[in-house]
């Protein structure tokens, strides 16, 4: 079953993913060397409590914690904990927020200090694969339209883009139907109506697009430990362009004040 937002849940929506771009950017503001993940998820939780939402990932399925956080060869669902940043990690971070009933989804693989041209274009064709996926997120195209754009513009750049692992529609819950995958055939899957809300999610790894599953049953990393990127974003589907619902113009805010100094 899709459920179809009216324009008003979908202002509700717009208010729970900017709040998590907001907490996404709170983390941009702490990321630098000798921080642990633990901290940075202290950081958010607070920072999601205090603006009166709930963190939507502690609790899931028994998760600990507020953030997901990956870093290097870590994919996805990292679990935060006394890991030490270093000079060179590239750290994904997902954060979800509930509030009014709605929730918000959203991920960011942040740099920290100086990392290697390799894994830095990594992280610059992951983000631009999310918006060519964002660009397929129109009313009367396919899921598989998304999936496909995604996966040809990371393949055609010898990416490997992870299948155990998809985007999703999004609502009341985090996880709604339909899956979104990152790969695909261009034409098929389930139709985009006006009101949908899926969060694209592209998953994608320096080497092989395989991956294992650690033994915390949680972590997902690459199965050739060569470093993965994650970049997500929670749209409505609307007629002829996506309205995107989160936002990165916080984060972009903060590292870029960064930069100039
Ligand atoms: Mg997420
Ligand atoms: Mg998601």
């Amino acid at each position: 079953m899709i459920y179809l937002k009216t324009d008003e849940e979908i202002e509700l929506m717009r208010v729970a993913n900017r709040l998590v771009g907001a907490t996404l950017a709170e983390v941009a503001k702490n990321i630098a060397v000798g921080v642990t993940s633990l901290q940075l998820d202290k950081i958010a939780e607070e920072f999601i409590r205090d603006h009166g939402a709930i963190p939507l990932f502690k609790g899931y399925n028994g998760f600990p914690n507020a953030l997901c956080i990956s870093i290097n060869e870590n994919v996805v669902h990292g679990i935060p904990g006394a890991y030490q940043l270093k000079e060179g990690d590239v750290v994904s971070v997902d954060c979800g927020a509930k509030i009014n009933g709605y929730c918000g989804d959203s991920a960011y693989t942040f740099e920290v200090g100086e990392v290697a041209p390799e894994v830095k274009k990594l992280l610059q064709t992951t983000k631009e694969a999310l918006y060519v996926g964002i660009s397929n997120a129109v009313e009367g195209k396919r899921v598989g339209d998304i999936g496909n754009a995604i996966q040809t513009y990371c393949e055609s750049r010898g990416y490997g883009v992870v299948r155990e692992l998809v985007g999703h529609g999004i609502g009341k819950d985090m996880h709604e139907a339909p899956e979104v995958p990152n790969y695909g055939k261009k034409g098929y899957g389930p139709l985009l109506k006006s009101g949908m809300c899926i969060a694209i999610e592209p998953m994608i790894n320096r080497g092989t697009k395989n991956v294992k599953f650690e033994k915390d049953k949680w972590t997902v990393r690459t199965a050739d430990r060569k470093p993965s990127a994650h970049f997500e974003h929670t749209v409505a589907i609307r007629p002829g362009k996506a309205d995107i619902l989160s936002t990165f113009d916080l984060i972009d805010q903060v590292i870029n004040r960064r930069d100039a100094l």
